[in-house]
């Protein structure tokens, strides 16, 4: 099976340039000024198209229950709504419940994915208690290409680890090849506000705001970075959303300490007026961290322009607004965290970054796809346009404009975080290992084309220069 994608301009992290490509059996096989296609190839005509290593996700829920609820899409509906917003791979998170060993809930997630994914996909494992048992279980773990953990800041009494047993999850982490990161959020401070304001009788969905104050993700970005330090580990931050958490993560990366940060969309086009607007509807936009106010969506677009952010990914995780942040009519604790966003980021960041100046296409490049890729140990199989990497690619159309809307979505969840946002530059085509899967939104994949990805070890030599 071959694919030539010919006349378009490719841009990769550091470079730019106008090639044709061909796959062969999903691997790039040959880039150059001009490939003649052969009887019996599929041709592509991508002129006036911009072409980019394969968009990668690296911050899913799917199918995970959560707050006495599971989520909205699963991996069907997940990878597909992927898929159709140029996304060709995503990493979930694995969570065990306390005391589930870990390479049960590993299975537990394989089986999730399995057969259905239109995308390729890998996991992160969630560390939730540190002891003799989750030590054992980590080598196995790290051999199935499962090589990041997750620690918990927040949800106190359900996900939260203490310093303790997060010094011993970085500690693991060294001595077998992982990377920990972090929800970076002071979990005793979030408990304590969130209390009193319940007991105050403040319950509307703006309290959700209130407690979760941007100090309590400075001080845990804070904190995650000493401890990090101490063990002689690098920290990957998820979601940073403010000032107060970015501040900490310029000062660690200004002491030569390898700090990654992440954002997502959410933290860059939304703002905290949403809270304060909509009555309970602002239930929707109940998540952790919170919108915060406007002025941080400009700080994080220049962070990350600037190399203090390294990712965009989406923290997808959805709930209806009817039957699910429903819940929480009598009190915003109780309104499931989390939104949607998995078939929008590629859009969504293209539209308010690349065409409105804030970052360069190879700069789009490299948070959506390459440094995902290099610090989850893809690279070079993904996040790149290379010979012998997976022929993933993400085809823009610079000129093409839309507006985003739950009608238009594949989630299957029932509004959009981005309702009537207007779109400016959009992924025409998604190509996953040389096949067409996507286009103009339309979904032409299968659920059993997305394969597990076997990830390598992370080795902090590769970031030391
Ligand atoms: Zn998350």
């Amino acid at each position: 099976m071959s694919l030539v994608i010919k006349n378009g301009t490719i841009f990769t992290a550091s470079d730019t340039f106008k090639a044709d490509i061909r796959a062969v059996n999903g691997i790039i096989t040959e880039i150059a000024d001009k490939i003649n296609a052969e009887p019996g190839d599929e041709v592509i005509d991508a002129a006036g198209l911009e072409i980019y290593p394969g968009a990668i996700d690296v911050h899913t829920h799917l199918d995970m229950p959560f707050m006495g609820t599971v989520t909205a899409d699963d991996f069907a509906s997940g990878t597909t709504a992927a898929a159709c917003g140029g996304t060709t791979s995503l990493l979930d998170f694995a969570i065990p419940s306390k005391g589930q060993p870990l390479k049960e809930a590993a299975a537990i997630w394989h089986k999730k994915a399995e057969g259905r994914s239109a995308i390729d996909y890998g996991f992160h494992i969630a560390i939730v208690e540190y002891n003799e048992r989750v030590a054992s279980e980590i080598p196995a773990l790290i051999e199935d290409g499962i090589t990041s953990f997750k620690c918990f800041f927040a949800y106190k009494g359900s996900l939260m680890v203490n310093d303790g047993e997060f010094i011993e999850a970085l500690n693991l982490a060294k001595k077998h090849g992982a990377l920990v990161s972090i929800h970076a959020e002071n979990g005793e401070m979030l408990s304590y506000l969130a209390n009193k304001f319940v007991s105050e009788g403040k319950t509307a969905p703006e309290y959700h705001e209130a407690s979760h104050p941007a100090i309590a993700e400075g001080e845990a970005v804070h904190r995650g970075a000493v401890l990090a330090k101490m063990a002689g580990v690098p920290l990957y931050i998820v979601h940073m959303s403010c000032k107060e958490a970015l501040d900490e993560i310029k000062a660690a990366l200004c002491s030569r300490q390898l700090i990654f940060a992440e954002t997502c969309p959410q933290y860059l086009v939304l703002s905290n007026k949403l809270y304060h607007a909509n009555g309970f509807e602002a239930a929707k936009w109940v998540m952790s961290p919170p919108l915060r106010d406007g002025e941080n969506n400009d700080i994080i677009w220049d962070a990350i322009r600037d190399g203090f952010v390294k990712v965009i990914a989406t923290d997808h995780c959805s709930f209806n607004f009817k039957g699910q942040k429903e819940t929480g009519l009598s009190s915003f604790a109780k309104i499931p965290n989390g939104g949607p966003g998995i078939g929008d980021r590629v859009n969504l960041v293209y539209s308010y970054g690349v065409a409105k100046n804030k970052i360069s296409k190879n700069k789009f490049a490299e948070v959506v796809s390459a440094n995902p890729a290099k610090i989850f140990g893809m690279y070079p199989r993904k996040g790149s346009v290379a010979i012998g990497a997976d022929a993933d690619l993400t085809i823009i159309d610079p000129l093409k404009k839309g507006e985003i809307s739950v009608k238009t979505s594949h989630h299957k969840v029932d509004y959009n975080s981005y309702e009537g946002f207007a779109l400016e530059g959009m992924a025409v085509m998604t190509i996953s290992r040389g096949r067409l899967i996507a286009k103009d939104n339309k979904f032409l994949g299968t659920l059993d084309h997305g394969k597990y990805i076997k990830r390598k070890k992370f080795d902090p030599a590769e970031w030391s220069a």
